[in-house]
């Protein structure tokens, strides 16, 4: 009947035509960690130029579409366990949890989960441990608490029913944990074709999509507290990870781990050092996008930390104003807190060690003590760490108006930031179990 020719070209014709009909999208959805609405603000202030007229947008202005709730399943105030179960299930659940421990008979899906199900790469790369309650919200569903992370290192390496595993390659902190869930990890990797990485930050050797690239036996340092070579170290996991991933279908989730962490300690400076890497990451990824239209860009936050709030009403007899100053009512001095050179965790060992309190002060932040405060930063260096670094953010905060609330968590609504294919179903206001839904969506999930 046909000739091979023409059973050739219907063949290619078919494909084509199936190639058409379900064109596949690839998925790079970043978290930032803590990331309220007053850090993308207050990361716009700390990066505006003096020079230049006006405001200079953010990453952030540039890719907001709208707005998303985080209250968990049992507080309006979540915790990053039960955010990341919401974020990558779209299922509430207890503050502490990943999964849902309510469920019997667990049938929770994860977003990576299912782009693996459909032969999607998978991948995550994270700054904190790999088993961190946001990461561990994406790889492990049976209701685990948060701490349990050398438990939560096993679900990672639990096998799809064809053997293979769920990831493909994982960036981060944490091979303690992974070390205490198996004898000897290095036989559970081979056995599983994982090359384990352990060069840090260096990435060069990396040329396949099988892998664990351990950062840190550990918790990653603070980007404020990195070489300058490292400090953009989430935006070289998403450089490199898109380069490993380039042109394939792939599920990819980034989290700047860290801004939360900052955000605990009330510690400004240390959180811009995150935002920055964070927004340079986001920018390496929109590029990918705006190469591949067939990506969606999702970037939001699991909740804001600290109460952040950029300024307070300034004190007309405040001495160290000048008139132009007190003619403002109200100032936040970003540049007190561009400044600031380390973290306060790194101020505090310097100090500890120092002959002279207020030159290593000013060393690393470049604030001249007055009186009143070296007497009770000296008073804080009979006390313990946490006491210091208190006392440390302390004198930032006031001399640059950050006010914090809390060192924990907050219930504002967090922003949505979305680009790409599928990028206009992020639009508005939505709660944080439909951001998870609308992945499923984009990924081909049938409701
Ligand atoms: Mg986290
Ligand atoms: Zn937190």
């Amino acid at each position: 009947m046909y000739t091979m020719a023409m059973k050739t070209l219907i063949l290619l014709l078919t494909t084509t035509a199936l190639l058409l009909a379900t064109p596949q999208t690839s998925v790079i959805f970043m978290i930032g960690d803590g990331m309220g609405p007053a850090y993308t603000s207050s990361y716009r202030y700390y990066k505006d130029s003096n020079t230049s007229d006006g405001v200079d947008s953010t990453i952030f202005d540039r890719l907001l579409v709208g707005m998303n709730s985080t209250y968990s399943q049992n507080s309006l105030i979540t915790d990053s366990a039960a955010a990341a179960t919401a974020l990558a299930t779209g299922i509430k659940t207890n503050n502490g949890f990943v999964g849902n421990s309510d469920h019997e008979n667990n049938q929770m899906q994860t977003v990576l989960e299912f782009a693996k199900a459909q032969q999607y790469l998978t991948a995550m790369a994270v700054t904190s441990t790999l088993t961190h309650a946001t990461p561990a919200g994406f790889l492990s569903t049976r209701g685990l608490h948060r701490d349990k992370e050398a438990e939560i290192a096993k679900d990672f390496l639990l096998p799809n029913k064809d053997h293979t595993l769920k990831f493909d390659f994982l960036m981060g902190g944490g091979e303690i944990y992974f070390n205490k869930a198996y004898k000897d990890f290095n036989v559970t990797a081979e056995k599983h074709a994982l090359k384990i990485y352990r060069d840090g930050y260096h990435f060069d050797e990396i040329n396949s999509t099988s892998f664990i690239a351990f950062t840190a036996h550990d918790y990653p340092k603070f980007a404020i507290d990195e070489t300058p070579e490292n400090r953009y170290r989430v935006a070289k996991m998403t450089k490199k990870s898109l380069q490993l991933l380039n042109n394939k279908n792939f599920f990819l989730m980034v989290e700047g781990s860290q801004i939360d962490w900052c955000g605990h300690i009330n510690d400004i400076a240390c959180a811009m050092g995150e935002m920055d890497d964070f927004a340079r990451a986001v920018e390496i990824a929109k590029k990918y996008v705006d190469a591949h239209p067939n990506t969606l860009l999702v970037v939001t936050a699991d909740h804001s930390t600290g109460g952040l709030a950029i300024g307070k009403k300034i004190k007309k007899d405040d001495k160290t104003l000048t008139k132009e100053e007190k003619s403002r009512s109200y100032i936040w001095h970003s540049d007190v807190v561009k400044g600031v050179s380390a973290s306060s965790y790194k101020i505090c060992e310097m100090l500890k060690t120092s002959k002279d309190i207020k030159s290593t002060f000013k060393k690393y932040t470049s604030i001249i003590l007055t009186q009143p405060e070296e007497k009770e930063l000296v008073l804080a260096l009979t006390k313990d760490n946490k006491a210091i670094r208190n006392r440390i953010n302390q004198i930032i905060n006031a001399r640059s108006n950050t006010g914090w609330t809390t060192h924990g968590h907050t219930a504002v609504d967090v922003e949505t930031f979305a680009y790409g294919k599928g990028s206009e179903k992020f639009k508005g206001f939505l709660d944080n179990t439909d951001i998870a839904k609308k992945i499923f969506e984009v990924l081909g999930k049938k409701p």
